[in-house]
């Protein structure tokens, strides 16, 4: 199967409402260009310098999605155009993205990445410390950023009810700090769940973007 059948192939099975960030990550420029060729025009990318490189011999109208974990002193090589960063996983972060962002007169979309899964290694905010966190209201002060909604990730299992008690966890939590805190604010609206071997699991409990690699793309080498 090629890029193009496997991502027609995905495509056809996103409800309206539900869009797809390719996840290009380990993967060519020109498999990426195949993908944007078939009309694909939101990629995901978990290095910075990786995306930032590859942004530059690609076409202009891609919306590159950060996928990855973020350190501080790389958020300034993507600012000037990262469309959404959806690993936001501390207050801390937050208004670095902010501060980095006004210096280059932007408003950056920003997902906060909630913990559900069972794996110590995944990153982000417990359920209980992102309430806590938008609770304080200071997020309110930061122009530079618009809180857009949450992403997170299943645990890496095969047990299907773990999967969905996940994410049926995470979407309970989103609706919960949109009615809390976001209720008039028309950009808290998405639910970033879902990858290759789970999305249509998340799609069913609510997904709003599913970021899916290999199964566009194949398996990634990561040598
Ligand atoms: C790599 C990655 C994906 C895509 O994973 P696949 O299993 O290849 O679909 C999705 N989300 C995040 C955060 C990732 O790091």
């Amino acid at each position: 199967m090629s890029v193009t059948e496997n991502l027609k192939q995905v495509l056809a099975e996103l409800p309206q409402g539900v869009r797809l960030v390719a996840v290009s990550k380990f993967h060519s420029v020109d498999m990426i260009r195949e993908a944007y060729e078939a009309g694909q025009r939101i990629f995901g990318e978990s290095k910075v310098q990786e995306m930032t490189s590859k942004r530059e011999v690609l076409p202009k109208d891609i919306e590159w999605h950060f996928i990855g974990h973020l350190q501080t002193n790389k958020i300034k090589y993507m600012i000037p155009y990262v469309a959404m960063i959806h690993g936001i996983d501390s207050y801390k972060l937050l208004a670095e993205v902010d501060k980095q962002a006004k210096r280059v007169n932007r408003t950056v979309d920003c997902l906060l990445q909630i913990h559900v899964a069972q794996e110590e290694t995944k990153f982000g905010f417990t359920p209980e410390e992102c309430k806590d966190m938008v609770a304080l209201e200071e997020w309110k002060n930061l122009t530079g950023v618009r809180i857009c909604g949450l992403m997170g990730m299943a645990s890496n299992t095969d047990d299907v009810r773990q999967i969905v008690e996940e994410f049926r966890l995470l979407h309970d939590l989103f609706s919960e700090i949109k009615k809390t805190w976001f209720a008039e604010d028309t950009a808290f609206r998405e639910l970033s769940m879902g990858m290759s071997h789970d999305y249509r699991l998340a799609i069913a409990e609510g997904s709003t973007m599913v970021r899916v690699g290999s199964k566009i793309f194949g398996e990634r080498n990561y040598n």
